[in-house]
């Protein structure tokens, strides 16, 4: 099933349509990405990429990509530029439309001035605790701030030395004057500024009052002349306050149209979190190829297409709902298929001897490079006297089903020709398995006459002298649960972390064909699963593999399940 086909229309995409088609906005269609820099961007956050950046060039139109860069104490310039490579990596395009909330404070600050004006916000004295316990609750109306009854003139003034600093953090705080008793705790005289004396990663020390996200978000849209103005469910509640502030304001008004973040089964999406287990070192890093940041897909070997292309295919739903995460690694077989050149690699080795071929003897054998696509060509691959195969390929004595190597029995090396096993060689302590004496049917080579005789298993291998040594990191998902957040009380989330997440294999050997792999370049290893080259640890002297994933697909099954059904 292509994802042109799959692709569903969605209410989104639908709004647009019939703004265009009555001529609203002037037919302009302008959306923006507007990510807060204080974190690495997640799988979440992709979806919101491709579908404010997908709906504008679809329409024709642009998308800006705004940093909401409010909160000083957790914002940094190392996640604006990491921000800026995924979401280039992932695709899309800003142009010169980079854009920053802190670039837009005095704009804010005069329109919260405006407001002053209008007898529309005061400022007010009551502490963080105080104004909570003034808010009230979902079934109790809320209680008027003393100070809400101040005079233009004093607000005025206090709020303009809030600005020059002559209040200590957090002892005053601007609000907008609505309705402390709306059903809508979020119409409860929101605070606007709050006072915080903190350096902010672009203004430096030339603020020390800073606008509320709920104050700058809105009115940076309308500066901006976004017209769509494309947010998560969270924000539903908010918006009859995005509202208020641009009817008071009396300026271009965005509409806002909300939509169900993605979550993903067996991992956490909530920078929070991500950040969390990156400061307690469950993980080596933000880019650590189990988390599920684009950074760390970007390093496990994911390509931007198949993230787009699951993107496409989960929708846009008002509901939230769990995807499962066998889509994602789905919609990545399926790019990695067309592309990943296949190539032989062995990652626990098994020695064998195939005793009836000549010492110094060295064939080059051809193999396909992508059997999904003729035009890449071929290979030659050495084939020798010694070699490895996959200890899991061999059993002494072999169970009921397992058509493998054992003693006696034949088997096909890919590319190569029929051996079979007539000794093993075991170490004389342990026990264990350490070679196979094999011989080889030197009638049977792939392609030859005769080379269809029927063997009922085909094993991948790798010639001992030529092959290369490289290190290989397996994965799993980064929690055993399939909700990480599902815990009962006391419990904590991170009790859900997978504790065999990574496996490392130091003694893997690829084929030479690998030997000048460059970083980040993907294969399938036959019979093994997708792999690629760690763009962190692998070098020139070092070659490290991070496999992205396996072979099954679960997810397959399911969709064919579903279609029958
Ligand atoms: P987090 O919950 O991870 O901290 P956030 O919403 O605080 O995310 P922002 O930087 O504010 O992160 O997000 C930028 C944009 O991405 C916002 O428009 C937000 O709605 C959207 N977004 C964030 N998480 C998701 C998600 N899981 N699915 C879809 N969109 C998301
Ligand atoms: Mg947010």
């Amino acid at each position: 099933m292509s994802t042109a086909e799959t692709t569903p229309t969605h209410f989104i995409r639908n709004i647009i349509s019939e703004d265009l088609a009555v001529g609203k906005n002037n037919r302009r269609v302008h959306t923006r990405f507007p990510p807060e820099p204080n974190g690495y961007l997640h799988i979440g956050h992709a979806k919101s990429i491709c579908l404010n950046f997908g709906l504008a060039a679809e329409f024709g139109g642009l998308c800006n990509l705004r940093f909401d860069d409010t909160n000083p104490s957790k914002e940094d310039v190392e996640y604006v530029e990491s921000i800026k490579s995924d979401v280039r990596w992932l695709g899309f395009d800003w142009g010169d439309r980079e854009y920053y909330a802190s670039d837009y404070f005095e704009q804010l600050y005069q329109y919260a001035v405006q407001l002053i004006k209008a007898s529309k916000a005061y400022v007010c004295d009551l502490s963080a605790d105080q104004i909570r316990e003034y808010r009230g609750t979902l079934t109790e109306p809320g209680k008027d701030s003393p100070y809400r009854t101040r005079s233009v003139a004093e607000n005025v003034d206090l709020f303009q030395r809030m600005r020059v600093g002559e209040f200590p953090d957090g002892t005053r705080t601007l609000r907008a004057k609505i309705d402390m008793a709306s059903p809508n705790l979020n119409m409860r005289d929101p605070v606007m500024y709050r006072i915080l004396h903190a350096a902010h990663h672009r203004t430096g020390d030339r603020w020390c009052i800073y606008p509320t996200y709920d104050f700058a978000h809105g009115q940076s849209d309308s500066i901006e002349g976004i017209t769509h103005s494309i947010c998560t469910l969270e924000f539903e509640d908010h918006r009859p306050l995005y509202d208020w502030f641009l009817e008071q304001l009396n300026i271009h008004h965005p509409q806002q149209i909300e939509f169900a973040r993605l979550n993903l089964t067996h991992t956490v999406l909530s920078k929070r979190k991500l950040l969390q287990l990156v400061q307690q070192g469950h993980v080596t890093g933000w880019d650590d190829p189990r988390m599920p940041t684009l950074a760390g897909f970007r390093r496990r070997g994911y390509t931007p297409e198949s993230i787009r292309s699951f993107c496409e295919r989960i929708g846009v739903a008002k509901r939230n709902s769990i995807v499962d995460i066998a889509m994602l690694e789905h919609c990545l077989r399926e790019d990695l298929n067309r592309r990943a050149p296949r190539v032989m690699a062995v990652l626990r080795p098994l020695r064998i001897v195939i005793t009836n071929y000549p010492e110094e003897q060295v064939e080059e054998l051809d193999a396909v490079n992508n059997p999904e696509d003729p035009g890449m060509g071929t290979r030659k691959v050495p084939f020798s006297r010694v070699l490895y195969i996959e200890q899991e390929d061999f059993r002494e004595e072999p169970p009921k089903g397992f058509f493998r190597l054992s003693p006696g029995r034949e088997v096909r090396l890919r590319y190569a020709y029929i051996i079979k096993c007539v000794d093993v060689v075991e170490d004389p302590k342990t026990g264990a398995v350490t070679e196979l004496r094999c011989t080889y049917d030197p009638d049977t080579k792939s392609g030859s006459a005769q080379s269809n005789r029927k063997v009922k298993a085909i094993l991948h291998w790798v010639s001992a002298a030529h092959a290369i040594e490289a290190e290989v990191r397996l994965y799993d998902h980064l929690f055993t649960a399939e909700n990480p957040d599902d815990v009962e009380e006391g419990v904590d989330w991170t009790s859900n972390i997978n504790p065999k997440s990574l496996e490392t294999l130091t003694s893997c050997r690829v084929e030479p064909f690998l030997a000048n792999a460059s970083s980040r370049s993907r294969y399938q290893f036959e019979r093994l699963g997708y792999f690629c080259v760690d763009s962190v640890d692998s070098s020139d002297r070092r070659l490290v593999f991070n496999r992205t994933v396996t072979l099954r697909d679960p997810w397959a099954k399911i969709e064919k399940a579903q279609k029958k059904g």
